[in-house]
């Protein structure tokens, strides 16, 4: 196993969260040559890929605020005119609009730090140096920011019927492969990706959808200054078919149902696919003595130069009537980002 110089900082995962971690180390005085930036493809991560066609939740705004909010990004200086430059800031959009200007930033950043292609498989902490294992080298760096993103969850106890994959389930294109006219599709869930999914299956033409849910739709309320239900309503496009298809009037071909272990043993049976949009859990890095990972929620420390950030270690906010979220988006991991790491280069190796 080849060693390499050491650095000062990596960063594991060029998604967005990646992206605006590399941005605001350069922004707070960290020299750009000691920061290796760690990721198989460096394509915008899953946001750019398995989410590209997925209609946000957030408005085109708040993704050109993202673009600006790092010096180092240097998209001012940017002449490549992208489509996301032309949409309404007060509508959203779809994800791979954001994704464009992002690849355009990865590319500037990645002329900048060490980029290094490939997988890590664990870390490892030794004489104030966190050994960092790819598949064919290691690489050493005293501070690690983890954001290697998350996978959707699926229900263990329902893996039958088949399941479409989720990344399959939002995309209109990829579904329309996957589903025929003579399906009866379950899909658990009704949160974003849920609602997404059930539209895109109707418009598909399956047969029927049977949709288990957990409680009333909740739609997030836009307020004269923050938002409530801000990381759990719907909002958008999808708030607006919820509100007119479940709330309204459902097509004949909708049957809700509230998930009782009784009602999914029922119905489940004449379903032939399945949809589980039940959630994200992180991915999994194994770290050397610890059985698992816990991270402080408020400030994305883990260890003494370890943190994270990005829908992996999201930040546990709570808003002004006291309910308690983790903050989840593009914006909201920037604004994070500008308050943790002025903190996480005090508590660095
Ligand atoms: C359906 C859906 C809709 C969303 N809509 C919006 C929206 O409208 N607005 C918004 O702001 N946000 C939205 N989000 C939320 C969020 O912005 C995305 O989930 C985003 O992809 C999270 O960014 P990330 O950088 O944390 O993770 P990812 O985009 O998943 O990136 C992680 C990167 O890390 C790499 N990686 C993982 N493990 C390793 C490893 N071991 N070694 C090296 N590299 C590794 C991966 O290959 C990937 O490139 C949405 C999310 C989903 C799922």
């Amino acid at each position: 196993m080849s060693q390499h110089k050491n650095y000062e900082w990596a960063v594991i995962g060029a998604g967005p969260a990646g992206i605006g971690a590399v941005g605001k180390l350069i922004d707070n005085g960290v020299n750009a040559h000691n920061i290796a930036w760690i990721d198989p493809k460096f394509s915008v991560g899953d946001f750019g890929s398995k989410w590209a066609n997925v209609s946000s939740n957030t408005k085109v705004d708040l993704f050109i605020k993202f673009l600006n909010a790092s010096t180092a990004f240097e998209y001012q200086n940017c002449k490549q005119e992208f489509a996301l430059q032309k949409l309404d800031p007060e509508q959203t959009c779809l994800l791979k609009y954001a994704a464009e200007p992002l690849q355009w930033i990865t590319q500037q950043l990645k002329k900048k730090i060490v980029p290094i292609q490939g997988w890590v498989q664990s870390l490892a902490m030794r004489e104030h140096y966190w050994h960092i294992i790819l598949e064919n080298r290691q690489v050493k760096a005293r501070n690690i920011i983890l954001a290697q993103g998350s996978e959707p969850k699926t229900l263990p106890n329902y893996s039958r019927p088949a399941i479409i994959d989720l990344a399959d389930a939002l995309d209109p294109e990829h579904l329309k492969q996957v589903v025929t006219q003579e399906d009866v599709v379950a899909v658990f869930g009704a949160s974003h990706s849920g609602i997404i999914a059930i539209r895109l299956l109707l418009e598909a033409g399956v047969k029927k959808v049977i949709n288990f849910y957990q409680g009333p739709l909740r739609y997030a309320v836009y307020l004269e200054d923050w938002i409530l239900f801000d990381n759990t309503g719907l909002k958008g496009e999808t708030a607006k078919w919820a509100r007119e298809h479940i709330n309204g009037t459902p097509p004949k071909n909708l049957i809700r149902i509230h998930s009782s272990e009784e009602n999914i043993q029922k119905y489940l049976g004449e379903c032939t696919k399945a949809v589980h949009a039940v959630g994200f859990s992180r991915r999994n890095i194994p770290i050397e003595g610890f059985e698992k990972i816990n991270y402080n929620a408020k400030s994305g420390i883990i260890a003494l130069g370890l943190f994270g950030i990005g829908i992996a270690f999201p930040e546990e906010t709570v808003d002004r009537f006291g309910n308690v979220e983790l903050s989840v988006g593009l914006w909201k991991f920037m604004s994070y980002l500008e308050r943790v790491v002025p903190v996480w280069l005090k508590y660095s190796n």
